[in-house]
């Protein structure tokens, strides 16, 4: 194809790409948010072998379209309670798609000035935004889980450092054996984290309250056993109950020990943001390493995720990254690859910029205090009717519901039900977790489009979905649906 025909090719493609963007997000598939096929089916029209032969891009999108798209959990949906997944602003997702066009390499100032510069502004924003110390150091990851895994590599360099080991230089067979104290409530990525830096060995469970934060008690208890140098995990945001650990007393407890502190404030981090709720993480300025979501609550698409450090030395030495054939940022300056695991990447900074350029600061407080105050309202909603009783407390953007049976069955046959009947219909699409013992269903309310009329229309569909689960029908399992 000539340079004209291909450029040709792509501005079509772009078009009807474009077009179909459009209708799409203008009037997403209101029957059901979950899949509308199951997955032999799926994998009969999208896994056939790879044909020798190439086809044009038009065919292949339509292709894509046409047998895709019915596969797809409808998460961005305003009425969509699942995970802790949030939507995307119509910005962040039109930046992604110049993210996309511009196609930069991430790594280093060298390989895109405006990607490098612009993920320099996005860190101070952030930093401000989250009330963080200013010499704060920034990378931007893949999500959280990379975030985590970021700050504690931060952690375990700086602790051995403070021992005079290099465990960059000389790995971990040999060095001061430290202690890691995690919530017992810690998200499964923390847990990664620290067997991907080899500290699996190390971990000691501290006990949790019954809304999920850590008891100040058994830290102590733990720190007076605890040997060696020191790393706490705490949690701003239980992935179930939205619980925030007390956070100032692990910070005092922790440095009083010389310790360091890492936070998974996957969600939870934007509460800073708010002066309304910014009381509920007091002292979170105070920790040394910070992993948060941009993907989450922040409404930007699939994937992004921020690693803070208050130390940045700690952090460039355990994630620096050094070539002969890499030209290093004139004058000393920042070279995102030094910050994260990655090297070649996205551009993720483009999307984060342009998402908080278009909101502003008061935009940001204003969509989680608007996300907090609905999940209080289908709260409450729920917890007006009988047999539905709400288990934690409602500090942020998360509600856990239990039910009692109305039919002669158990509480998780009861759920299992409620939760099939609710995945099969338009609104309040959500999934079960087990919370203390008792199956639950997770509820969170981080979309950006979320309104209080969707709220009740998910109170609605839950409330029915409750009654249905409880009349004398045939039990659906989750097996049957999947
Ligand atoms: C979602 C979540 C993570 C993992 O984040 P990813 O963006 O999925 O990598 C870690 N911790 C908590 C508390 C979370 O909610």
């Amino acid at each position: 194809m000539t340079s004209a025909g291909t450029r040709e090719a792509t501005a079509d493609l772009l078009h009807s790409i474009s077009d179909y963007s459009a209708s799409y997000l203008k009037d997403p598939r209101t029957e059901h948010t979950g899949s509308a096929v199951d997955r032999s089916e799926l994998r009969r029209r999208l896994a056939a072998p790879l044909p020798r032969t190439g086809t044009d891009g038009e065919s292949v999108l339509n292709h894509l379209i046409a047998h895709g798209e019915p596969g797809l959990l409808h998460s961005g949906a305003p009425t969509f309670l699942g995970f802790v997944m949030g939507g995307a602003y119509p910005v962040a997702i039109a930046t992604e798609w110049l993210t996309s066009v511009w196609d930069q390499c991430g790594a280093l100032y060298a390989t895109s000035p405006t990607a490098s510069v612009v993920e320099e502004a996005v860190s101070r924003w952030l930093v401000t935004l989250f009330g963080l110390p200013s010499h704060t150091s920034v990378g931007i990851t893949t999500g959280c889980a990379m975030a985590n895994l970021t700050g504690l590599a931060a952690a375990r360099h700086h602790v051995l450092a403070d021992q005079g080991w290099d465990v960059e230089r000389d790995g971990l067979i040999g060095a001061p054996a430290p202690s890691i104290l995690v919530s017992r409530g810690c998200h499964v990525t923390v847990h990664r984290a620290l067997r991907l830096l080899g500290l699996a060995g190390q971990v000691r469970p501290v006990d949790t309250d019954d809304q999920g934060r850590m008891c100040v008690r058994a830290l102590e208890a733990e720190l007076y056993r605890a040997r060696g140098p020191l790393i706490v995990c705490g949690q701003v945001g239980n992935v179930d109950s939205g619980a925030i650990d007390p956070i100032a007393a692990i910070c005092d407890l922790t440095h009083d020990r010389g310790g360091w502190v890492h936070l998974d404030a996957a969600f939870g981090m934007w509460a800073a943001t708010s002066p309304q709720l910014r009381n509920r993480v007091t002292g979170i300025e105070r920790a040394d390493s910070w992993a948060t979501d941009g993907h989450k609550w922040l409404n930007v698409p699939y994937d992004c995720g921020i690693a803070f450090c208050a130390h940045p030395v700690a952090h460039r030495a355990a994630l620096r990254t050094s070539a002969d054939y890499l030209t290093p940022a004139p004058d000393g300056g920042r070279d995102p690859v030094d910050f994260t695991p990655d090297m070649s990447r996205r551009a993720r900074s483009l999307v984060l910029w342009a998402t908080l350029r278009h909101l502003g600061t008061d935009g940001v407080a204003e969509l989680i205090e608007r996300c907090c105050t609905l999940a209080r309202r289908l709260a409450e909603g729920l917890s007006a009717v009988s047999g539905i009783t709400v288990v934690n407390d409602i500090v942020l953007n998360q509600v856990l519901v239990a039910f009692t049976p109305t039919a002669d069955t158990t509480e998780a046959a009861h759920l299992e039900h409620l939760v099939s009947v609710l995945q099969r219909g338009p609104v309040g699409w959500a999934s079960p977790t087990t919370w203390r013992g008792r199956p639950c269903l997770r509820l969170s309310v981080c979309n950006w489009q979320t309104t209080s009329a969707h709220i009740d229309a998910c109170i609605d569909a839950i409330v029915s979905a409750h009654r249905t689960a409880g009349a004398p029908a045939r039990t659906t399992t989750i097996e049957e649906l999947v």
